[in-house]
């Protein structure tokens, strides 16, 4: 894997879009507010110094009407203010398969748009990636979309992921003491009285964690060793790891 981190700005540029796409959770801020957007998409195209067939400006439209926008000649010349937030989602939704990218990384694209425009825009991500036969890293805390949209999961506390498996795994019977904390802690439509269980405690300060386990002021399977190191990430079966030192084993 490539560290994106280290990269020079040319470099970065380069493995951007064609490669990987990025979309973010606020599209107002992620959109330039002083171009229409359709110059704002045609820019893929000019900084890879790529010609797709048909010119810039059809491929724009053909991306417009991909993703849902009415009338896209007329819109594509549009300023980001004049659309609502769901129609700017599905703009950044188009950039960012405008060059068929392998790797799509959504950063809780949904979180400030209303339940149903979420729906839309989950859905709308679903098919265009699979259109353009792309992989997609999304990131959320909502479990609903995890369950309706994963393959594969990675659960994350203070910045580091405590357990990998794959979505039926981890919904069925999960490893870790905070995923299992977190799905007790959803509300279930199957039962009138299941009770919600709330993780014990608060998130920690990211930049004073406790030592050892970040978790374990949190855990009730907690023990002196937790406090003293912190666990890796080990393998729990396959295809599943945890960072845990005593995980929740199935009964
Ligand atoms: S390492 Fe210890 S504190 Fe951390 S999650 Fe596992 S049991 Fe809990």
């Amino acid at each position: 894997m490539v560290k994106s981190t280290r990269l020079r700005p040319c470099s970065r540029r380069d493995l951007c879009g064609d490669r990987v796409a990025l979309i973010f959770q606020d599209a107002l801020a992620a959109l330039n507010p002083v171009y229409p957007i359709g110059w704002q998409i045609a820019e893929m195209f000019r900084i890879h110094g790529l010609q797709p067939d048909g010119g810039v400006d059809r491929a724009v439209i053909d991306l417009l009407t991909a993703v849902g926008i009415p009338d896209p000649a007329r819109r594509a010349k549009q300023y980001p203010h004049e659309f609502s937030g769901g129609m700017r989602q599905r703009i950044m939704i188009a950039m960012a398969v405008a060059l068929e990218p392998d790797v799509i990384i959504a950063d809780e694209p949904t979180t400030a748009l209303d339940v149903t425009i979420q729906a839309q825009i989950i859905d709308l991500l679903d098919r265009v990636r699979k259109r353009s036969d792309a992989g997609m890293i999304f990131i959320t805390h909502d479990l609903g979309v995890v369950a309706e949209l994963a393959d594969r999961v990675g659960v994350m506390y203070a910045g580091r992921i405590v357990e990998t498996a794959n979505v039926f795994e981890l919904f069925e019977d999960a490893r870790h003491p905070y995923s299992v904390g977190l799905l007790a802690s959803q509300p279930r439509m199957d039962s009138e009285d299941a009770e919600l269980v709330a993780i014990a405690g608060s998130a920690p300060n990211p930049v004073a964690l406790p030592s050892g386990c970040a978790f374990r002021t949190r855990c009730s399977r907690a023990r002196e060793l937790c406090a003293q190191i912190v666990p890796p990430l080990e393998i729990m079966g396959p295809g599943r790891q945890a960072a845990c030192h005593f995980p929740v084993l199935p009964a």
